[in-house]
């Protein structure tokens, strides 16, 4: 019977973390793999056009960009599997994973490059008008509502950063906060109370989204009074966090309260050896598309490091 293989480097996740690991990879001859997960391509597959990705000066759509960026690991060679991987086993030193479709996977590095998932309201018009100015990211899409008036939702930092930005390019921000309070650090508050255009709803939630193939408003409700009323706006944006897609991680990796995964001073090591980690899965400050690339390409660089100094490449 013939030994298992074990492959240099696995990759997992197909967004701009892994992908960019996966060109770095493939260059160094590290003969990498890469498993994409449920949503090939990650967060930019839902948006629509990318204006802030350096390299593109007309502006790229987000799965066209991902195409590019999947092309570009092929084109060195990186063999990209269309499957999720669903459990891990770090002990090591060959580290071992399983997907969905029922491989095992040894791989003597590991780049973690799951992403971020946005939280959603879950109602049936945000879904509907996703990409039609319903939005998780004020960075992405903001400037569309340039000269338009918005609603953020949430109380955290995330909500007080977007409705600062969205305030320098739109006449009005609504703010929409479920209790009396913020939740967000005292100085963004400050910030956003201070701010002369952005409107704080207390006690507020949206109730529905309205409008058929664009946003035209949304209806809210006082969760106190009950009073529902409506306010015109043309981009609805949600900003009520994000989930680290790090759950398999969780028996083996630190991570921080809400689940990103811990990396070692300016590197991507994690705290066990050949396994790294890049991308929104352990970034909850930047969050961008450039600074998931870059940090993917540190992880290619950090694992080609140990696998020269092991012996292996
Ligand atoms: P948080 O979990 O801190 O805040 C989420 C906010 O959304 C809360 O106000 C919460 O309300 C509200 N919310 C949750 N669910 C709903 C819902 N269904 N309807 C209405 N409102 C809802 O998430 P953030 O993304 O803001 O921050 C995550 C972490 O990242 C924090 O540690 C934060 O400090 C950090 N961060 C730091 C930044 C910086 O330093 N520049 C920038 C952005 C984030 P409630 O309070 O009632 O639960």
């Amino acid at each position: 019977m013939s030994e298992k293989k074990i492959h240099n480097t696995l990759i997992i996740g197909s967004g701009p973390a892994g992908y960019t690991a996966a060109v770095y990879a493939a260059r160094a001859n590290m003969e990498p793999i890469l498993y994409t997960g449920l949503e090939p391509g990650g967060q930019l597959m839902i948006t629509t056009d990318v204006e802030n990705y350096p390299g593109y000066p007309d502006g790229v759509k987000g799965p066209e960009m991902m195409d590019d960026f999947r092309k570009q690991a092929e084109r060195f060679g990186t063999k990209v599997h269309y499957d999720t991987v669903v459990k891990v086993d770090f002990t090591g030193p060959v580290h071992k994973a399983w997907t969905e479709g029922g491989e095992e996977i040894h791989a003597h590095s590991i780049i973690i490059s799951t992403g971020a998932s946005a939280k959603w309201l879950g109602l049936e018009s945000e879904k509907r008008l996703q990409n039609k100015g319903v939005s998780a990211c004020a960075v992405c899409d903001g400037f569309f509502f340039k000269d338009m008036k918005v609603a953020v939702v949430g109380g955290g930092d995330t909500a007080a950063e977007e409705a600062q930005y969205l305030a320098k390019l739109c006449p009005e921000v609504h703010l929409l906060v479920r209790r009396d309070e913020m939740r967000a650090s005292k100085i963004m508050q400050n910030r956003v109370l201070n701010t002369k255009n952005i409107r704080i709803h207390w006690h507020t939630e949206a109730e529905e989204i309205l409008g058929e193939d664009e946003v035209e408003g949304v209806r809210v409700v006082n969760n106190q009074t009950g009073e529902k009323s409506t306010i015109d706006i043309k981009g609805f944006f949600v900003a009520i966090g994000h989930k680290p897609n790090t759950d398999i991680f969780k028996d083996w990796l630190e991570m921080d309260e809400t689940g990103y995964i811990l990396t070692e001073g300016k590197s991507t090591k994690t705290n066990i050896e050949g396994v790294y980690a890049s991308g929104d899965a352990q970034d909850k400050i930047y969050r961008q598309a450039v600074t998931a690339a870059g940090t993917g390409c540190m992880a290619a660089l950090d694992a080609e490091r140990f696998l020269t100094e092991k012996g292996i490449i």
